[in-house]
């Protein structure tokens, strides 16, 4: 609440709790950041296993507060989600990540994916597959250069019906990632079901894969299964060259990853391709 809150929110401090104050403190300035246009992206790579080209990018929320102090998403997206502000968020987030991909595509970036979050509440909307056919049409995005990362838990949701709705994504051409593999209750099974052609191997499991060998074998048993269903595998987090040696020798298609790139804002992004062009 520090850098959120005002003087004039003294008297209260002393009542509430000082967490739920703090929350509420966030979610207020989280929605006139929203509403203020003070929320952008920043762009990761995703780049080939075999050759370290950048086959895609992925698009990360960020927030500065009016001082330029970021705000860390780890704590103001799951705050969002709570309050359901992740729903229009959410949609300007996929609005500006089209819209980018194509002024990319304009300067002659082809064919490379944009891949953007979407929230379980945003699948749970009951016309969120219109939603998105609108905002391809209003930018011109091609549905196959749209990843769409969704988690386990939102796809085996009963509300909502996440199954039919990811069917009819999947009918528009648009593909689907499942992020963070491995950390809920969704089997490689339900993939095929959901119609998944992408599956991100979750961060936790990167994360000293080189040094510890029963996570070894976990990571290298998903990535073979996830093969033979065809799905391409891309592992995220990866910060070691000693991560990246193993991912690539068990099949990984894809390393995301401070080792290679950390995400960065749009104009860092147009400078490396730039770059990678010439
Ligand atoms: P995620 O979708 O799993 O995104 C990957 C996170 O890992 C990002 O954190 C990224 O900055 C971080 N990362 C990438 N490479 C490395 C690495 O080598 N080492 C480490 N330690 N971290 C790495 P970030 O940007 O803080 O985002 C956190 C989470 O917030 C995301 O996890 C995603 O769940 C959520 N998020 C971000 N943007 C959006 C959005 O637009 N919509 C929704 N619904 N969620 C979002
Ligand atoms: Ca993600
Ligand atoms: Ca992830």
């Amino acid at each position: 609440a520090k850098s959120l809150g005002g003087g004039r929110h003294h008297l209260y401090t002393q009542q509430l709790n000082g967490d739920l104050f703090k929350r509420w403190t966030m979610e207020h300035a989280l929605r006139k950041a929203f509403e203020q246009n003070e929320l952008m992206l920043f762009y990761q790579p995703q780049v080939s296993a075999e050759n370290g080209s950048i086959v895609g990018v992925e698009a990360l929320l960020r927030w500065r507060t009016g001082s330029g102090q970021p705000v860390n998403p780890a704590e103001f997206i799951p705050l969002a989600e709570e309050t359901g502000l992740i729903v229009p968020i959410g949609e300007w987030v996929l609005r500006t990540a089209c819209r980018q991909a194509q002024l990319w595509r304009k300067s002659g970036w082809l064919d490379v994916e944009m891949a953007v979050n979407v929230s379980p509440k945003q699948l749970e909307q009951d016309d969120f597959v219109e939603r998105v056919q609108a905002i391809l049409a209003e930018t011109a995005m091609q549905p196959h250069l749209l990843m769409l990362e969704i988690t386990e838990s939102a796809a085996i949701s009963e509300t909502g019906d996440a199954a039919s709705k990811l069917a009819e994504l999947k009918a528009l051409g648009i593909r689907l990632a499942m992020d963070d593999f491995g950390t809920g209750y969704s089997s490689l099974g339900h993939l095929r079901t959901f119609g998944v052609d992408t599956l991100k191997i979750a961060q936790s499991f990167i994360r000293d894969v080189a040094a510890n060998n029963s996570l070894a074998s976990i990571v290298r048993a998903i990535a073979a299964m996830a093969s033979s269903l065809g799905l391409t595998i891309v592992a995220e987090g990866v910060e070691e060259e000693s991560e990246y040696v193993f991912l690539r020798s068990i099949g990984c298609d894809r390393i995301q990853g401070y080792y290679f790139y950390k995400p960065m804002p749009k104009q860092d992004m147009e400078q490396l391709l730039m770059e990678s062009a010439s």
